[in-house]
């Protein structure tokens, strides 16, 4: 039992010892009766633990092939429990295309509790380098990046943390444990909002951390229960109900997207697709190197500005316009104003977010109709 689609639907899920229940139970309990005093058996309190719980825990570490998987109540909680590994005066290099709440994260209420985060552009190995100093302690990164797609080439990068004894985290809701490994690559952490595809049906927010090291395992499976970010188990029950069909949705996203991608990348009110998969992305090789598939989320520059984009926006009827990603309908959304609206525009202009950038989560509709739905909605622009 090694293969990727088996263990989505074993790991962690043997029938219930009680009842023979085939679907691991919600264990709707707060707490659990010690055998007697000085005897509490595998659980006492469900914060610490709980069997639902478990079951979603070691289901996501045997699918980034880790050791231990720790769920937690959204993904920004998955990142403030690891980022708790750090003391004030330490030094963390980010990469400096992540997601909005990621970068507000880091650079308000860690900053203000000692951390620094210095935003490094981890595509260049000698800027990687440059920013090393004895006070850093942590890499942080995010591939595919959100909205613009760019790659950072793990390996590389956890070969440098490496040689410098540094702790790698790597962000991988984008492609989900079924299109990258990044423990595989040398990473030490991979974290997760399992709102997006790993739960899949835009009906939970969650989120994971998994890791491969005994050392990190302890100190936050420690921090979970100090912290109390921990995931209810219904919640768990739900994502973990998501993962049994995480590859046939990631395979349907993956080729709905590339149909929609190519579409697009033809289209002459289009100026760029950004989109790994595609030949004309600048990191295309490394996409197929580090990547088993691109998943169903990626970015285009429509020819224009605002105006135009917003026309495309309110023409749409299968994709709907709305935030988030990763669920089987499509969505569109505009990051300038709407997920990354957070970010200053200096910043925005920096990293290249530009007015016309749409990115669309595409869906396990039938690619048809969703091609069908942009040739309609671009007559408007
Ligand atoms: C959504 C998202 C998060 C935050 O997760 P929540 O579940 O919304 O807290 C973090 N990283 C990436 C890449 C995301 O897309």
């Amino acid at each position: 039992m090694s293969h990727f689609k088996t263990l989505a639907i074993h790991a962690g899920q043997q029938p219930d010892p009680t009842y023979g229940a085939v679907v691991p139970p919600i264990f709707q309990s707060s707490t659990y009766a010690f055998r007697a005093p000085g005897e509490a058996r595998t659980f006492d309190y469900s914060r610490s633990g709980n069997p639902t719980r478990h079951a979603l825990e070691t289901c996501l570490a045997a699918l980034e092939g880790g050791t231990n998987g720790f769920a937690f109540s959204t993904g920004m909680a998955a990142e403030t429990t690891v980022l708790m590994l750090f003391q004030p005066g330490d030094s963390i290099l980010v990469h400096n295309d992540i997601y909005g709440g990621t970068y507000r994260l880091f650079n308000t209420v860690f900053r203000q509790a000692g951390l620094n985060p210095e935003f490094v552009d981890l595509r260049d190995p000698a800027a990687l380098r440059a920013a090393i100093t004895p006070q850093t302690k942590a890499i942080w990164i995010e591939t595919p990046t959100n909205p613009l797609m760019n790659l950072v080439d793990l390996a590389a990068v956890a070969q440098e943390a490496g040689s410098n004894g540094l702790i790698t985290i790597c962000d991988n809701t984008f492609l989900s444990p079924y299109f990258q490994r990044p423990l595989s690559l040398g990473i030490d952490v991979v974290v997760h909002s399992t709102t997006k595809y790993i739960n899949g049906h835009s009906d939970v927010v969650g989120g994971a951390a998994i890791v491969g090291r005994v050392d990190l395992a302890q100190r936050i499976g420690y921090l979970q229960n100090a912290l109390g970010t921990v995931q209810a188990p219904s919640d768990c029950a739900l994502v973990l109900r998501g993962i049994r069909t995480l590859a046939i949705r990631m395979e349907e996203h993956n080729r709905n997207a590339l149909r929609v991608a190519h579409w697009l990348e033809a289209h002459p009110k289009v100026e760029a697709v950004l989109h790994p998969g595609l030949p004309s992305h600048p990191q295309h090789a490394l996409a197929q190197r580090q990547m088993s598939g691109y998943g169903g989320t990626f970015s285009f520059k429509v020819r224009g500005g605002r105006e135009e984009v917003f026309r495309l926006l309110r023409s749409t009827r299968l994709f709907t316009l709305a935030e988030s990603l990763g669920g089987v309908e499509s969505l569109i959304e505009h990051p300038r104003t709407m997920t990354h609206a957070s970010l200053a525009p200096e910043i925005l202009d920096r990293m290249g977010i530009t007015e016309n950038v749409v990115r669309v989560s595409v869906g396990i509709e039938d690619a048809d109709d969703l091609v069908e739905d942009l040739t309609t909605a671009f007559k408007a622009v």
